[in-house]
Parts: structure tokens; C-alpha cells; sequence
């Protein structure tokens, strides 16, 4: 058993002592082109914190989910749902907050989705700084970006594109729409620097459907379930290697 909501007050008593740390995983409920739900990003930091979990078992537990994040980029296609940046740096400090009141030390949180990295940085501050407790986040795509650029072929693999769908046919393979992957109609912006896969060189605000006619940003006809092992593997290690090593920091 891997996960903090599936104990009783009791048991959760009992294995405190032994708890050096909780998963806290964080996604959104937001578009993600034609083949992919609208929770994708949750159901992979799940993923990922679930086997975490049971590499480091009764030391690390799972959370319950958070399924919304920052989205307001991606409104403009039924189904998105975002919070205010203040509601979730407010909401991952209280859950903070009520660890920490059960003795608790340690958060680890595993996001999926890239507009939540901003008010998650604010809120780790918050937390450090506030309840002192040891927290640290991780984007588990920007971890492996060495390894990503091995094995990918497109050069821009974001949202819905090739680095998602191989990593979703491995992560959630009965919720991908196979028959749906389509190679989106890419609209480079007029203005210099400012598209999604220039990484930050100059920030702007856009929105998805500025950009992309499906939704996806990047080629998702290039993901195959190989890559997505490999990827998906890559991350757990580091992730598991990182985890192993925070709890055990003094
Ligand atoms: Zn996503």
C-alpha cells in the first residue's frame, strides 16, 4: 500500500516514525489535444510517484492528488479547468501545513504540468520558510532533458507531442486515443523568441490555440511505446535516486 488516503488514523500512528517523507503529486485538467484526457499530467505524476513509492516502501507515501493546476493558456478548448496562481500556492501550503502538524518533514512534490512549475516555487518558499520543513519539487521531463534529446526525434516535443504521448502509452495506455494522434498545424508566432519551445527567451503571455490547431504543441505521430519506456524510465531512476538520497539528509 502506497498511498496516505488508503490508511486509517491508526495505522497512519503506528508508521510515522518511519515515514521519512510524502509524495505530493500535482497535475491539471486541461486540454491535451485530440488523444489524450483531460488529466493526462495527473495521471502521470501519479504514475510516477506510485512507483517511487513502492521502491521506497513505508518510508515514502502518496498523497492524495492534486487534478487541477495553471492552465489559462489552454481555456480556449472545452474542458479546461485552472485555478488562480494564489489558490494553489495557498492550497499546497495548507496541505504543508496539516503534515507538518502530524510530524511530518519532508514533501516531495512531483508535478506534471509546466504552468504550475511558477506558484510551486513560491509555494516551497513559503513552506521552507514558514513551517521549515525540507521540500523539494520535481519536473520530471526537465530532469531527464539530456536524456530527452537522445531519444527524441522532433524538436519541439511539449504539450500532447511526441514526449507525452510515449510516455502516456506507457503510463496510462488504455487512455490514449491511438486512432485520434494527429500531427498538428503548427503556427510559428511573427514575433521572435516568444513561441513555447524557445524555452522562456522572452516571456509573453499566449494562449495554446495561438499556436496549434489540435491542441498539441509538437508531433505526436512520432511517439511510439519504446520511447516512452525509455523516458519513463529514465525519469523513475533519477527520481528515485534523488528521493532516496533527501530523506536521508539530515
Ligand atoms: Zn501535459
Amino acid at each position: 500500500m502506497v498511498y496516505w488516503y488508503d490508511l486509517s488514523w491508526d495505522e497512519v500512528k503506528e508508521k510515522l516514525p518511519s515515514i521519512k517523507a510524502v509524495i505530493l503529486p500535482i497535475g491539471s485538467c486541461e486540454q491535451h489535444s485530440l488523444h489524450l484526457p483531460l488529466g493526462t499530467d495527473t495521471y502521470s505524476a501519479v504514475h510516477l510517484s506510485e512507483k517511487v513509492a513502492e521502491t521506497l516502501k513505508d518510508k515514502v507515501y502518496v498523497l492524495p492528488p492534486i487534478w487541477y493546476g495553471i492552465s489559462p493558456h489552454h481555456m480556449n478548448f472545452p474542458g479546461t479547468i485552472t485555478l488562480s496562481e494564489d489558490t494553489l500556492i495557498g492550497l499546497v501550503f495548507e496541505i504543508a501545513y496539516s503534515l507538518k502538524q502530524h510530524g511530518i518533514k519532508k514533501l516531495v512534490i512531483i508535478n506534471g504540468h509546466g504552468g504550475n512549475i511558477p506558484a510551486l516555487t513560491i509555494a516551497l518558499r513559503d513552506i521552507r520558510d514558514g513551517l521549515g520543513m525540507k521540500v523539494a519539487l520535481i519536473n520530471p521531463w526537465l530532469f531527464i532533458s539530456d536524456v530527452t534529446e537522445k531519444i527524441l526525434e522532433s524538436k519541439i516535443w511539449g504539450h500532447a507531442g511526441e514526449f507525452e504521448t510515449s510516455t502516456a502509452l506507457i503510463e496510462m495506455p488504455g487512455k490514449v486515443r491511438v486512432s485520434k494522434i494527429k500531427k498538428p498545424v503548427i503556427k510559428e508566432p511573427k514575433t521572435p523568441y516568444t513561441a513555447i519551445w524557445e524555452k522562456n527567451k522572452v516571456i509573453t503571455p499566449w494562449n495554446t490555440d495561438e499556436f496549434t490547431d489540435t491542441g498539441a504543441i509538437g508531433d505526436p505521430t512520432k511517439a511510439s511505446k519504446e520511447k516512452g519506456e525509455k523516458l519513463f524510465n529514465a525519469m523513475l531512476e533519477r527520481t528515485i535516486n534523488f528521493v532516496k538520497s533527501f530523506i536521508e539528509e539530515k
